[in-house]
């Protein structure tokens, strides 16, 4: 277009100067009649929707998932039912804690979210950079976060909140070490390993499923940054993860990652040594080893970053068929709370966005108005079941069968109504001295593992606090907590 228009379509014929009431050359009156001036200062005021309350600062991409592996022994899903198929992938990798604003290089786990426009509709992975979690009761989750943000008075992050949560809820400590690992601090997002965490399911026509877990392996392996290191990019160039994938993706060096699955039969989780359900906890690769589905390719920046990325709502219950959810209570609170914070951030009609939008057909009469409904709203299709207007009618395979179902019919649970314990418990610790291990096969790795915790536990001020972070080091390894201490104490 060759002119500029207000936003309703009317020709203007000056963007740069509003209207007013002169007297001589100087300023004069605005007027209320100068819709282009009121429309500007209003919009202006309105241009921030609601900021994630976690997961804000994220850098943002498009790409495509291909299928490299047969896959159709253990799930029927269209994404992964032929070797070479590919599928558009939308990808937002993010910091946890800190605002939209902050230094993407500080010490933090990293969401990794992923929308699929798979033909059977969308599915998203809401995955995090490492394989296990702080808790496993949902009901912590909002209190996990609140110690890690800013103190209600000072409003800066707080050393003694941060490890009173943590030492109050033990089991976060195999998340611990990871977080304060060389891995807490990723060289580039290109460099970065991810996993689903949750146990999920993959299912098949036939009602049978296998639990999984996904793992996602950088091609060009992990590097990650001293902290050091981070902390000086930190002031220097706070967008330096979201600017280095960008400039990646703009000069045609496509970050590629491999997609690989853990699987387990049904039967094997009910005797298996650790609850599946519980995100504190991997399946060691020993007993689980990774089969390869796919490979992930970022290949385009986005055009417009609020577009495509501020406005992308991700979520676990995102789900297509031949993908389905496992009873870990983590998993089953976020499928409500990622939609819910969506209605929140964007509104009733989040699914319209463009980016959100499904690229495959969505017929779903029953999710009509509501606020900022730009589609045709399906115009006087019944908007009640059992119409004999417009009967219920599925499209039917060759086998006579509906669309598959992302539940699992024949998953059958007996059990009785509790609380879900999550006190302290001895193997708590046990993966968590496997990580620690892992961490020594490293030169220096738990040195600096050392240094990382001290500097953050001298900020606490009470001593006998102080004393129980050491116990919680000492439970993971007697050592560890005397080193800690040592090293801790001499910083005070
Ligand atoms: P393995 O010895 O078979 O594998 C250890 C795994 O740890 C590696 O495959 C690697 O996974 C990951 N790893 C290597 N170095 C680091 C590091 N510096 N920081 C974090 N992770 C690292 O061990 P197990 O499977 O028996 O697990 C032992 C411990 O390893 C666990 O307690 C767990 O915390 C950690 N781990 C296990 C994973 C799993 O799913 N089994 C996944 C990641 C970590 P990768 O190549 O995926 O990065």
């Amino acid at each position: 277009m060759s002119y500029y228009t207000l936003a309703e379509g009317c020709p203007y014929a000056r963007n740069d100067t509003s209207v007013q009431v002169r007297n001589g050359s100087g300023g004069g009156l605005v007027l209320l009649q100068d819709t282009q001036l009121i429309e500007t200062l209003a919009h202006f005021s309105r241009e921030r929707i609601p900021e994630r309350v976690v997961h804000a600062k994220a850098a943002g991409a498009y790409g495509v998932f291909e299928c490299t592996n047969d896959c159709t022994d253990i799930t029927s899903a269209s994404f992964l039912n032929k070797v070479g198929k590919k599928t558009d992938v939308l990808w937002r990798v993010s910091t946890v804690g800190p605002e939209s604003g902050s230094a993407d290089t500080t010490r933090d786990v990293h969401g990794w979210a992923m929308k699929f426009y798979t033909d059977e509709g969308n599915l998203d992975w809401v995955f995090n950079n490492t394989p296990v979690f702080f808790v496993r009761d949902p009901i912590k989750f909002p209190s996990l976060n609140r110690s890690h943000k800013r103190h209600p008075r000072t409003h800066r992050p707080d050393a003694n909140m941060f490890w009173d949560f943590h030492v109050g809820n033990p089991e976060g400590i195999h998340e611990l070490i990871h977080l304060f690992s060389d891995r807490g601090t990723p060289a580039s997002l290109r460099h970065m390993n991810a996993y689903s965490g949750h146990t999920y399911k993959f299912t098949k026509e036939d009602g049978s499923f296998k639990y999984i877990k996904v793992h996602i392996k950088s091609q060009i392996g992990v590097k990650n940054l001293s902290t050091e290191e981070a902390t000086r990019i930190a002031g220097e160039n706070p967008d330096f993860l979201l600017q280095d994938v960008f400039d990646a993706i703009e000069s045609g060096n496509y970050p590629t990652w491999n997609v690989y699955v853990q699987v387990m039969d049904p039967k094997e989780a009910e005797t298996y040594k650790w609850n599946i359900f519980d995100m504190t906890k991997v399946w060691p690769h020993q007993d689980f080893p990774l089969r390869q589905i796919g490979k992930l390719t970022l290949n385009r920046n986005p055009q417009n970053y609020f577009t495509d990325i501020e406005q992308a709502a991700f979520s676990p219950s995102t789900m297509v068929p031949g993908w389905a959810p496992s009873a870990d209570p983590m998993l089953q609170a976020r499928m409500f709370a990622y939609p819910d914070a969506a209605r929140y951030r964007l509104g009733t009609n989040y699914q319209m966005l463009p980016t959100n939008k499904a690229q495959a057909p969505v017929y779903c009469p029953f999710q009509r108005d509501g606020l900022m409904n730009f589609s045709n709203n399906y115009g006087d299709d019944p908007n009640y079941v059992g119409s004999s207007l417009r009967p219920t009618s599925f499209a039917v395979n060759s086998a006579g069968k509906g669309p598959a179902s992302t539940i699992t019919e024949h998953e059958k649970w007996v059990g009785e109504v509790s609380t879900f314990t999550s006190t302290l418990q001895h193997e708590d610790f046990e993966q968590a001295r496997g990580l620690w291990n892992v961490l020594g096969r490293e030169p220096g790795h738990q040195d600096r593992y050392i240094a990382n915790v001290s500097s953050n536990v001298k900020n606490v001020t009470s001593k006998e606090l102080r004393e129980k972070v050491y116990y919680l080091y000492h439970c993971v390894d007697p050592k560890l907590g005397q080193r800690l201490k040592e090293a801790t104490e001499a910083k005070v």
